[in-house]
């Protein structure tokens, strides 16, 4: 980690990364497990024993190919993965023995050194079919399903509506976390495997599902994300110099944080409350703190234990200087020339688990309090972007997230869905993985052969990562099986 009083006057990256020797010393506390239960429990079923088996020989061109043969975006999930929350080094044997591997630092290692220092051949398409898909979204599950789909022969084309690719990775994860020449360079490579990205085109207003599929798609494949902020009627919400956490993210990473500094859109002062407990409101707290230098503390109406956080995150925050309370929840907003300029807040307290397994936090009649505050950000979470759906009378579910079968098809003929906006927030390697689950639907519909379907795990794991490393035969990068 670097040092959190230098670090937090800059958005330079917090994690450091390992030397050659330190992944080669990690990768050889791999046990080569007979049944790799890290690979099953990555969302994009990552070669994790393949990478270590090559990285702990100093064998980093196929330690790569190995790795990239299922996840166009090495550098971003070895990063931005919470790997020890329900991934790789959760399921890692190694966890019960000591320490699980190290599988994020390994995988950032051979993710750099490619990017800086050897690029690698990118891995082999299928020859052309002549089947035409448009994607809706070039956020990470639009991109990994693109990058499947490319390589199974198709002609892929991707909308965007903003003015770079990458969606939540680039527009909401920090630079301090995520820096964005990596993910650039990440989906600069996807580009160049010859998927034709047209970003500003809003589809629903610019152009239609049915434009698509009558001029230009054999199938189009949505994955337009969680971008409708959860609406609060708390009194006193509408003041000024109230603000909602993702715009605010957005405004400060779009162009670059230099260039936002030249202009700032939004007016923090000096006491800034954050409202929310999970990882958007970490970023929100830590990315103001690093642009005000002022007081931050975030508000969270459960406590410590139930913050849907990642714990390393949390405790970074913590060292950056970000303070914390707990059992607390805006009850009113007071403000005066229509600005905020308090929060009044209700104590809370633990009482029976609700329908999200959580014990429902309750007001505290008679302790309320008030806090000072000079403006406050909401980071109370977002839910499935409804606009296409809406626009095109699409079935939907849950929260408005998009209805989809276990086929990825949705209400829409020759219109498939993934990522966020069929589940709601999850993480960048889960949109990932439901990306190239549709992917997989969407080429097995377009060549006839649904009723022929095998999981990708099967696909890549068990026909192609086990059966060739063991005997030796995967030398070189194939099409997809
Ligand atoms: C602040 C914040 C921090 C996060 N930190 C992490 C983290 O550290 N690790 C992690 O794994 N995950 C993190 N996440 C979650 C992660 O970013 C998302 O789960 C992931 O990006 C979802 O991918 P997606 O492709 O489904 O949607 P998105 O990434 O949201 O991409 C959707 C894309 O669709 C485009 N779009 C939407 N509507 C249209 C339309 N009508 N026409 C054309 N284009 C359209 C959008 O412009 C966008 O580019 C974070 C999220 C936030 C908000
Ligand atoms: S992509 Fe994420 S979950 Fe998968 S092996 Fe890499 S760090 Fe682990």
């Amino acid at each position: 980690m670097s040092n959190p009083q230098k670090r937090v006057s800059d958005f330079s990256e917090v994690q450091q990364p390992y030397t050659l020797e330190q992944a080669i010393e990690e990768a050889r506390r791999c046990l080569l497990c007979g049944t790799p239960v890290c690979i099953d429990a990555c969302p994009v079923q990552m070669d994790v024993r393949g990478m270590c088996e090559a990285v702990s020989r100093n064998d980093l061109p196929t330690a790569y190919r190995r790795i990239r043969e299922t996840n166009a975006l090495l550098g971003v999930t070895a990063r931005c993965c919470p790997q020890l929350q329900g991934l790789c080094e959760d399921a890692c044997v190694m966890r019960w023995a000591g320490e699980p591997i190290s599988i994020g630092m390994i995988q950032r290692f051979v993710a750099d050194w490619e990017q800086k220092t050897s690029p690698q051949p990118d891995p082999a398409c299928a020859n052309g079919t002549g089947k035409r898909v448009t994607i809706v979204g070039a956020g990470p599950a639009g991109l990994a399903a693109a990058e499947l789909l490319t390589r199974y022969g198709h002609s892929v084309k991707i909308y965007d509506e903003l003015p770079f690719p990458g969606g939540t990775a680039w527009y909401g994860i920090p630079d301090y976390h995520l820096p964005k020449d990596v993910l650039a360079y990440e989906i600069d490579r996807i580009k160049k495997m010859g998927i034709a990205i047209k970003s500003g085109v809003k589809v629903g207003k610019d152009i239609t599902l049915s434009q698509i599929l009558s001029d230009e798609a054999d199938c189009v494949l949505i994955t337009t994300g969680a971008w409708d902020p959860i609406k609060l009627d708390t009194p006193g919400i509408d003041l000024q110099g109230i603000y909602d956490a993702y715009s605010f993210l957005r405004s400060v990473f779009i162009n670059g944080v230099e260039n936002y500094l030249k202009n700032p859109e939004y007016d923090l002062g000096k006491k800034i409350v954050v409202i929310g407990g999970g990882d958007s409101a970490l970023d929100a707290a830590r990315t103001s703190k690093r642009l005000t230098q002022g007081d931050v503390t975030i508000f969270y109406r459960r406590t410590e234990n139930e913050m849907p956080s990642d714990p390393i995150m949390l405790q970074e925050a913590k060292d950056e200087g970000v303070q914390f309370k707990f059992l607390a929840d805006p009850k009113k907003y007071l403000g005066s020339n229509g600005r905020v300029s308090k929060v009044l807040m209700s104590t809370m307290q633990l009482g029976q688990p609700d329908e999200s397994g959580r014990r429902k936090p309750i007001p505290v009649e008679g302790k309320d309090f008030e806090v000072e505050c000079s403006s406050v950000i909401l980071a109370v979470g977002r839910g499935p972007n409804t606009f296409l759906s809406k626009q095109a009378a699409l079935k939907t579910g849950k929260k408005g997230a998009i209805d989809v079968d276990d086929r990825f098809r949705t209400s829409m003929s020759n219109v498939f869905a993934a990522g966020d906006v069929t589940t709601g927030e999850t993480l960048v390697v889960k949109a990932m993985g439901s990306g190239r689950e549709a992917a997989q639907r969407v080429h097995e519909y377009l060549m006839g052969i649904e009723d022929k379907h095998v999981s990708l795990y099967e696909r890549y794991f068990v026909q192609r990562s086990f059966e060739a490393m063991e005997s030796g035969s995967d030398k070189s990068s194939l099409p997809p099986p």
